[in-house]
């Protein structure tokens, strides 16, 4: 049944207040039309590290390619705790046999890439959010894209064939019939 096909969601974008400011993202597109073909799996990965709502806006700071999560005031690294939030939740979602996953844009946390890294004041726009990251390293054949960019239909087409061909995969390797689509 294609309705237990699982994808993973920044919370944000279901329309879930757990952004820094008390807000959200809400994208109809991601409620209204992707879930009712898939299962949507919310995760806001600074919420269920332990941060409050509302709480400090963060930034990416120093190497692009390693960089740290720092709030924005007070220059408190967080690092550490995302770090160890990443490494316990992919394992986790491994049972959730997700078979892609849509992310926010552009945050430090759930952007999939050209993310601000700011070194010394001037941004890089090369970085990926510390989550978006971890999920991508530990799950290196899920289908994984951003929410701004299903709005191009070329690329949303592309995604949801992605998503399709990895069930059919999986269900092939369990040696069940593969989905009608
Ligand atoms: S972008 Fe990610 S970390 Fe930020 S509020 Fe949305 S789900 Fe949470």
């Amino acid at each position: 049944m294609t309705s237990q096909i699982k994808i993973g969601v920044s919370s944000c974008l279901m329309g879930n207040t757990v952004r820094y400011d008390g807000g959200h993202k809400h994208d109809r597109y991601l409620s209204d039309i992707l879930g009712h073909i898939f299962q949507l799996i919310p995760v806001c990965p600074e919420v269920e590290c332990g941060m409050p709502i509302p709480r400090e806006a963060m930034r990416l700071e120093g190497d692009p390619a390693n960089p740290r999560l720092v709030t924005i005031r007070n220059g408190i690294d967080m690092t550490g705790q995302m770090f160890d939030f990443c490494s316990k939740k992919v394992r986790d979602l491994e049972s959730k046999d997700l078979c892609g996953f849509i992310f926010k844009k552009g945050s430090p946390s759930c952007g999939l890439s050209g993310v601000k890294v700011y070194n010394r004041k001037v941004p890089a726009w090369s970085g990926s959010g510390l989550f978006a990251a971890a999920m991508v390293h530990h799950f290196p054949l899920l289908p994984v894209e951003e929410e701004g960019r299903l709005d191009d239909p070329a690329i949303r087409e592309n995604f949801i064939e992605r998503v399709f061909t990895l069930r059919r995969w999986k269900d092939f390797l369990l040696g069940e019939p593969s989905l009608d689509r």
